[in-house]
């Protein structure tokens, strides 16, 4: 399972190379390292960013794939390099494509920490926690029923039994494939400031900030062939639920919630 790609969009269009250099070169050195060793499965860790400007929402696994910046591009590449490993050599890959991957580990061993935070949940709790004064919002004039982006939060253990379920097809014999991994739940900024002052029982101070570039008015997952074909189903996905992981990982150690 391959996870050591770096992820910051914006980061990548300001240094392309950094992000060709690691979430490609470096991949498939993996990759050959694993040829070497005669390991033929992959689990790969990809994104909604290969689609680019979604045509339709929810975005299935039909959807043309056009991304828009060198991140979504570098994990393009990969996906393709692995349809023809597996074609030259058998190697079998599974490419999960993650939409928001947020919460922490029930158990707070493990959760966020970016060292520039850059995640509008984290970011939103830690305004709650008093780390931080304010939140930005991104665009207050977006198309949308409260005119802030739409997003599709995926909790992190439910991104991990995905891995699971996909490690287990891959053993059995299964074939290559692609999956879209999201809720199929979209929530807006607003909501997700919402719930967070509701989880936290604080308030969370926000102020309108212009458009991200390249942020999408909604990005959502249709999940619907994982869910079929691996029986997948996530556990996590009300939004309340996910920010209350995310806000015991942010307070471990402060605060019995
Ligand atoms: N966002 C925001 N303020 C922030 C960070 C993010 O309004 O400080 C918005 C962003 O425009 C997007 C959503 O929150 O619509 C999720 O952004 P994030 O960076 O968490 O994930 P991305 O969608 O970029 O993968």
């Amino acid at each position: 399972m391959h996870f050591a790609s770096f992820i910051q969009v914006g980061e990548s269009v300001q240094n392309p190379d950094k992000y060709y250099q690691n979430n490609v070169a470096n991949t498939l050195v993996l990759l050959d390292a694993m040829q070497a060793h005669g390991v033929k499965n992959f689990i790969f860790s990809s994104s909604a960013a290969i689609f680019g400007e979604p045509r339709y929402t929810p975005i299935d696994e039909r959807h043309p794939q056009q991304p828009i910046n060198p991140y979504g591009r570098t994990k393009l590449i990969v996906e393709q390099v692995q349809a023809d490993y597996d074609k030259a050599y058998g190697m079998k890959s599974v490419c999960l494509r993650y939409l928001n991957a947020a919460g922490a580990d029930p158990e707070v061993q493990l959760g966020e920490r970016h060292d520039l935070e850059t995640h509008l949940i984290p970011l939103v709790l830690q305004v709650a926690s008093g780390r931080r004064k304010n939140i930005s919002v991104f665009g207050r004039d977006y198309g949308t029923p409260d005119v802030t982006c739409i997003r599709d939060y995926i909790h992190v253990q439910d991104l991990c039994s995905a891995h699971w379920l996909a490690l287990q097809s891959l053993m059995s014999g299964s074939d290559s494939q692609a999956y879209n991994l999201g809720n199929g739940n979209g929530f807006s900024v607003q909501e997700v400031i919402d719930a967070a002052e509701q989880v936290t029982g604080r308030k969370i101070a926000s102020v309108n900030s212009p458009r991200r570039e390249g942020d999408p008015a909604v990005l959502v997952a249709d999940s619907a062939l994982i869910r079929e074909r691996l029986g997948w189903t996530p556990q996590y996905s009300d939004l309340s639920t996910i920010i209350k992981y995310a806000w015991k990982w942010e307070t471990r150690g402060t605060l019995e919630i």
